[in-house]
C-alpha cells in the first residue's frame, strides 16, 4: 500500500475516529472523507463501526466509568 496518492486511498481507522468525534473541522477534508463514504461501501461500513464504538465509548464515561 502506498501512503502518497490520497484520493484513491481508503478513509483510515483514524480519520474515521476523528469524523466521528467532529475533529474533522478544515471543509475540504470533511468534503472529501464524505464523499468517499459514499461512494465506498467498505468506509461506509467500517464508518458504521467506528461510530458503535465512539457511541459505547461516550456511553461509558456519561456512565461515570472513568477508567482512563
Ligand atoms: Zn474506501
Amino acid at each position: 500500500m502506498t501512503s502518497d496518492s490520497r484520493d484513491s486511498e481508503h478513509v483510515t481507522d483514524h480519520d474515521l475516529e476523528r469524523y466521528h468525534l467532529g475533529m474533522i473541522v478544515e471543509e475540504t477534508e470533511l468534503a472529501a472523507l464524505e464523499e468517499h463514504l459514499l461512494a465506498c461501501s467498505a468506509c461506509a461500513e467500517r464508518a458504521q463501526a467506528t461510530a458503535d464504538y465512539i457511541d459505547a465509548m461516550r456511553r461509558a464515561i456519561v456512565e461515570g466509568d472513568h477508567d482512563l
